[in-house]
């Protein structure tokens, strides 16, 4: 599952520093003892081993939520060794190093394998962290082929970690577009979820939005909270954050007040939203009408905090 606290934090994924990655010598032995995973659209990432089919995903997720039985399998990121392969710096991205062993993929060679959002919800830790990792350079080397200030065709540098602009000589970096995330409660201990038009039936989540430009992320959650329900947040205090390569988001995740509690969805974005008691969550997964998101998410975290929070209270 992928960490998203400091307190689990990636211990056998190093993504390396710049002059590690500027080091051809070494970046040449990591490619010769490494191993390449492969990425694909969707996004998905290659993995092995077990894990339980979708429909039961989500079962074990809503148990989760009450009983603290997180999901398990033994899934790992599939891996091949680089073997004979000779290293090709124009298309070969090293994306770190697992458990001290070179990780690499080939931009040449896409291939579908699992869902991304599916695969974190099973993969280890370091493993999960490892593919988000790999997902979002693919995606952005996909995209940054052409100099954004000239126009001029990039090559690739530091073993995949930036991009060169032979035109202007622009060094380019991944990109992330900061989002906030924010559990809304009011004076009753009620969580505030949402339902997006674009959601399959009965699928409800936190609300959330990108930061916008010259925007502060307090800013950002007071403005995505009353366009999206109506409702006027007073405090919000900042709780953790996870990368999330859909396709290029870091995501912010605040706890909020109420300060109103009258519900206008926008009707835009938002079909649906609405007060939740855990007496209303559980009654709305246990019947089935009700679905949260997947336990990789952040969303699902910010959710978890809230019901244990209760849980706390009452024992
Ligand atoms: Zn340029």
């Amino acid at each position: 599952m992928l960490s998203w606290d400091i307190g689990e934090a990636p211990g056998q994924f190093d993504r390396l520093g710049r002059e590690e990655r500027l080091d051809d010598r070494l970046v040449r032995s990591l490619w010769e003892s490494g191993a390449l995973v492969t990425v694909g659209p969707g996004p998905s990432v290659g993995v092995t081993g077990s894990r339980p089919a979708a429909k039961d995903h989500w079962l074990v997720t809503s148990r989760a939520l009450f009983d603290g039985t997180e999901p398990s399998g033994e899934s790992a990121l599939a891996v091949t060794p680089t073997g004979s392969t000779a290293y090709d710096p124009s298309a070969h991205v090293l994306v770190g190093t697992l458990a001290g062993r070179g990780l690499f993929v080939d931009l040449a060679r896409p291939e579908r394998g699992q869902d991304l959002r599916r695969a974190l919800g099973f993969l280890p830790p370091a493993e999960a962290v490892a593919a988000v990792t790999a997902v979002a350079l693919v995606t952005w080397h996909g995209q940054a082929g052409f100099c954004p200030r000239c126009g001029a065709a990039t090559r690739i540098t530091a073993a995949g970690a930036s991009r060169r602009c032979d035109g202007c000589a622009e060094d380019l970096f991944p990109r992330t577009d900061p989002a906030v995330i924010v559990a809304v409660t009011d004076d009753a201990d009620r969580l505030l979820l949402a339902h997006q038009v674009v959601w399959e039936p009965g699928r409800y989540s936190v609300v959330a939005g990108f930061v916008e430009a010259g925007e502060s992320l307090e800013q950002a959650v007071r403005r995505e909270v009353l366009e999206e329900t109506g409702v006027v947040v007073d405090r919000a205090t900042y709780v953790a954050s996870q990368p999330w390569p859909f396709p290029r988001s870091l995501m912010l995740g605040f706890a909020a007040h109420a300060a109103t509690t009258a519900l206008s969805p926008d009707g835009a974005e938002i079909e649906r939203a609405r007060w939740f008691a855990r007496a209303d969550l559980v009654t709305g997964l246990e019947s089935g009408q009700l679905s949260l998101p997947g336990p990789a998410s952040i969303a699902y975290r910010l959710i978890k905090r809230w019901w244990d929070a209760g849980a706390a209270r009452s024992t």
